[in-house]
């Protein structure tokens, strides 16, 4: 398989007004994410993770540098562009699941193919394919509360992947559970990257999984660095 960069960011720069001072998170930030690979993103707390990847997912713009999804440089772009490219190519998953309570996990699913469009059959079929992939079939028609932990953030990875994005973006998606089933849902979620050829980005305290991914990066002096 060719290995297409999918995500590239080139000498990005994050700054944060403190009062007087500035707070010089990102300095010239260079990262590319390839198709089919799982990088590990792992520095210690306020080093910039959840910044560089709301930089990636188009969530903020960098103050220097770009970004660019598919060969395409977004920093320009207008709002309605970048909510787009984000609707379709990338999916987030965070610490905690943030599905709809009073929804099912299906519906949870369901929910953004519905708003690009697919009728309800497409979108519950395909929910329900990706239920499985997560290994939690058998769990489709339960609201978010009568999941467990694992269960509902499988089922957020499911819901993040249900537009079939090109990039998987995770800020500490296991942070919230114990090792033994943060090992389970990283099961799952890498069985589900390698089957779609999607890349993904994961920033990680947990350096067990840190270690199964194909690269590991950090962040040192605002810049992005291989471990
Ligand atoms: P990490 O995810 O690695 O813990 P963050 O990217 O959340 O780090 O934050 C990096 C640093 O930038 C922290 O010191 C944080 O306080 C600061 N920071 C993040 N967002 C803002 C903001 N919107 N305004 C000011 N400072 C911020
Ligand atoms: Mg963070």
């Amino acid at each position: 398989m060719t290995r297409k960069t999918v995500l590239q960011l080139s000498g990005v720069e994050r700054h944060y007004g403190q009062g007087e001072t500035t707070l010089s998170i990102l300095k010239g930030a260079d990262f590319e994410l390839r198709t089919g690979e799982i990088v590990a993103l792992v520095a210690p707390s306020g080093t910039g993770k959840s910044t560089l990847l709301h930089l990636a997912g188009l969530l903020e713009h960098p103050d220097a540098g770009e970004v660019f999804l598919g060969g395409h440089a977004c920093n320009g772009l207008p709002d309605a562009e970048r909510t787009a490219i984000r609707r379709n190519e990338i999916g987030f998953v965070y610490q905690f699941h943030h599905l709809l309570p009073e929804f099912s996990a299906i519906e949870n699913i369901m929910m953004p193919q519905l708003i690009a469009g697919l009728s309800k059959a497409e979108a519950k079929e395909r929910a329900g394919q990706l239920l499985d992939y997560m290994r939690i079939g058998h769990r489709g028609e339960h609201r978010p509360s009568e999941l467990s932990g694992g269960e509902q953030q499988r089922v957020a990875i499911a819901r993040a992947v249900a537009n079939a994005p090109r990039v998987l973006l995770a800020d500490e998606p296991t942070g919230n559970l114990d090792p033994k089933t943060a090992s389970y849902v990283f099961d799952a979620l890498e069985a589900l990257v390698r089957q779609s050829g999607l890349a993904a980005l994961i920033a990680t305290h947990n350096h067990d999984l840190a270690s199964r991914m194909d690269r590991r990066v950090t962040i040192e002096g605002g810049k992005v660095v291989e471990m």
